[in-house]
């Protein structure tokens, strides 16, 4: 095996990454909603062991990629492609805090942390090395 055919074998591993169905619903019932505004994903990380969230309509376009368990919590999603809503997983009970605060507690848990560069900044809302593309985030109303 040459150098050139271990690295696109390598690459093709990368690739072919664990694709999870969002949950289609109707409508958001006042959870925050991300549009996805183009064909790439609405949410983009690069975890080694990450894998995708495709929408629950249409099953076919990737709403979040590369992202990894525990990630995303209570989010919807808007399709590019059918425009139908996915709900991500909603956060698990025993991981809410006792008294809800004021505010809605972090829908997106820190995860195990690793060394990054750029992405590195307090405030990055989706976790570290998290990147939110273009899109509108819309709060349905109610
Ligand atoms: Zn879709």
């Amino acid at each position: 095996m040459t150098l050139m055919s271990l690295w696109a074998a390598i690459t093709r591993a990368i690739r072919r990454r664990e694709r999870r169905l969002l949950t289609a619903v109707q409508r958001t019932d006042g959870i925050e909603l991300l549009v996805q505004a183009s064909r790439k994903p609405v949410l983009r990380d690069d975890w080694p062991d990450g894998f995708d969230y495709v929408c629950g309509h249409c099953k076919k376009m990737v709403i979040a990629s590369c992202v990894t368990g525990g990630q995303i919590w209570d989010l919807a999603f808007q399709c590019f492609r059918c425009k139908g809503i996915s709900l991500s997983p909603v956060l698990p009970l025993q991981l809410l805090p006792p008294s809800p605060p004021p505010p809605p507690p972090r829908r997106l848990l820190p995860t195990r942390r690793r060394p990054r560069g750029r992405h590195q900044e307090r405030g990055q809302p989706f976790g570290h090395g998290a990147q939110l593309l273009r899109h509108v985030v819309e709060s349905s109303a109610p």
